[in-house]
């Protein structure tokens, strides 16, 4: 490709509202454009990245035994409401009408229409397994769109959905998935973890492990053994069973030890309240205290008492605002709020659900600060909320806990028969009896995969790409393009290496060279080749953007050197 006609426009400054170093360099290298908050136009630097990756998933895939399908973004509501899930999605998903006053969706993820799909094929034992996979634009209103292709509206995902006739072989896909997870991962020259996840909203029972790439900015907060496998999703890293937790350190929050304040049973105790009568109880954060407000009433609210945690001895009647707040939720309770300052004191003020139903933080505007549907919010019981703690031993023995801060980049996920059940995709076993299809599903973010990449390829001059998702293999530069022997060399070298099976960018424009080797580290290129002072004779200037110092090669041994 040659740069003077290429379609990638790079911009010196930082753009405003970029917050992250993924964002400001994808915008600056000229990898996307935003057309809408949450929705991005690809350019050529920046769709051929993205294809590169899913290229990568697309073989790994293959590999695994899955076929590749593709399913329709318009997908209709009638299956959504068959799954229940057009009332527990909520805003999140796009909704729209046809000209007949149909309801439509777009679609978010695909459970609905994959089960719908197969029921009647899959419909004996001798068919299975199966195992179905499509990269698609995906649609998720996003509360809060932000971080560029990180957390978008419109997004690509690979998923694919197996279905088994036995547990043992939903046991046998899903560590099939599990593997060629590993491999994308690996390829894409992410430093990745794959974590105990949380079942969360999409609901099934079973595993569930997510991929997370290492990073600061990730929205994530994972907790794992420096010295063994053992790593799991904050929101679970609940401890194997019989395991010990260990004494709390003493720090200013000493108060949370008082036993009187650790469930809310003893809460309410001591607020002289009965349980019963409890309808709503809501644990959030209150000039950066954890705050436990309980609602008391008979269907209709009688009294909103505020209890803060921190002291005890502080028992009010809730405020206006507070009331507003707490009233706008559904009734429920809210586990450990995973607003990110907050896990931690949060995660020690677990407190025992009343009920296991969400809060209204699926509700627009009613929500608290910084809390964020699914992903901030875990549904449990107090039982099974035995928090770790960095510097813990891990729950295996081996090694301590850390923290690091994850971006999610993949999940597979033993759904079970919840959709199956509930489309009624059912298949003849052995003994000819109908049985519910035994599903998993498996989902990678594929565009938020090039950001996570960058945040972890990059330098202050730009982006360093990984050799396997490198939008060109060689970025070929004439220095002085008015210097006819450069001009001659960078043109035959041009054609040499495209010959060489190499693909090019060829940087023929008429700008400074200081320019161009600006360019060339923004877009971060593995190799340079730079036809330059000395291109009379028959020597270029090579320099890898990782880390390396130009060095002079003759071109009769480059096509040797780039080997
Ligand atoms: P998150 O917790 O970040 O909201 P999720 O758990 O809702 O993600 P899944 O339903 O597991 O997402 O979807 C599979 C994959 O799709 C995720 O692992 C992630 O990589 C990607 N993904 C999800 N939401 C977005 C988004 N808004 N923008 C870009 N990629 C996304
Ligand atoms: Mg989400
Ligand atoms: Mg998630
Ligand atoms: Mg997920």
């Amino acid at each position: 490709m040659r740069q003077q006609s290429f379609f990638s426009p790079t911009m010196r400054d930082v753009p405003q509202g970029a917050d992250i170093t993924s964002h400001q360099l994808m915008l600056r290298a000229g990898l996307i454009r935003q057309t809408a908050s949450g929705i991005y136009s690809y350019l050529p630097l920046g769709y051929k990245v993205l294809r590169k990756i899913e290229n990568i998933v697309r073989e790994e895939m293959n590999n695994a035994g899955a076929q590749e399908i593709l399913m329709p973004a318009v997908q209709p509501a009638e299956i959504w409401e068959e799954s229940g899930r057009i009332h527990d999605y909520g805003p999140e998903l796009m909704r729209l009408k046809d000209r007949h006053n149909r309801d439509f969706v777009l679609g978010a993820t695909h459970e609905e229409v994959i089960t719908s799909l197969v029921r009647d094929e899959l419909n004996s034992y001798k068919k299975l397994p199966v195992n179905l996979y499509q990269i698609q634009n995906k649609y998720r209103d996003e509360r809060r769109p932000r971080f560029g292709v990180l957390r978008s509206r419109e997004f690509v995902m690979k998923d694919a959905y197996s279905f088994d006739s036995s547990e043992e072989g939903l046991e046998e896909s899903y560590w099939n998935m599990f593997r060629a997870y590993q491999s994308v991962f690996k390829r894409c020259g992410l430093d990745f973890r794959a974590v105990e996840a949380d079942a969360g909203a999409i609901g099934g029972k079973g595993g569930t492990h997510e991929f997370m790439a290492l990073s600061d900015v990730g929205e994530d907060t994972i907790a794992y053994s420096d010295a063994s496998d053992f790593a799991a999703n904050i929101e679970v890293a609940k401890i194997a069973d019989g395991y010990e937790k260990p004494a709390r350190p003493e720090t200013s929050m000493a108060p949370i030890d008082t036993p009187s304040m650790k469930t809310i049973d003893d809460l309410m105790k001591g607020l002289s309240i009965e349980s019963t009568s409890i309808i709503k109880s809501v644990l959030f954060i209150a000039d950066e205290e954890p705050v436990l407000v309980l609602v008391r009433g008979d269907h209709e609210v009688n009294e909103i008492k505020v209890a803060n945690l921190l002291d005890s001895s502080e028992v009010r009647l809730a405020e206006d605002a507070e009331v507003e707040q707490v009233m706008g939720c559904r009734t429920g309770f809210i586990g450990p709020v995973r607003a990110p300052e907050n896990v931690k004191i949060l995660a020690d003020y677990a407190v025992r659900g009343i009920a296991e139903a969400v809060t209204g933080a699926n509700e627009s505007d009613k929500h608290f600060i910084n809390v964020h549907p699914d992903r901030d919010i875990t549904i449990s019981s107090y039982e099974d909320l035995r928090f770790i703690k960095e510097g813990d031993p891990a729950p295996d023995g081996k090694g301590t806990i850390r923290f690091a801060k994850g971006i999610e980049v993949g999940q597979v996920f033993k759904l079970g028969t919840k959709y199956s059940k509930a489309l009624k995709a059912d298949f003849l076993d052995e003994q000819g009896k109908a049985q519910p299809l035994i599903m998993g599903c498996y989902g990678i973010g594929v565009s938020r995969t090039i950001a996570a990449i960058v945040e972890q390829h990059h330098d202050e001059s730009g982006i360093i790409w990984p050799k396997n998702v490198a939008p060109f293999d060689i970025h070929l530069l004439t220095m002085n393009v008015k210097q006819e022997d450069q001009a001659a060399l960078g043109e035959s070298l041009y054609k040499k290496l495209r010959e060489a099976g190499f693909d090019v960018l060829y940087d023929d424009r008429k700008e400074r060279a200081g320019v161009k080797f600006k360019d060339a580290d923004l877009y971060g290129i593995p190799v340079r080749v730079a036809c330059g002072k000395k291109a009379a004779e028959d020597i270029v200037e090579v320099k890898l953007r990782e880390g390396g110092e130009a060095v002079e090669v003759a071109v009769s041994g480059l096509m040797d050197y780039l080997k």
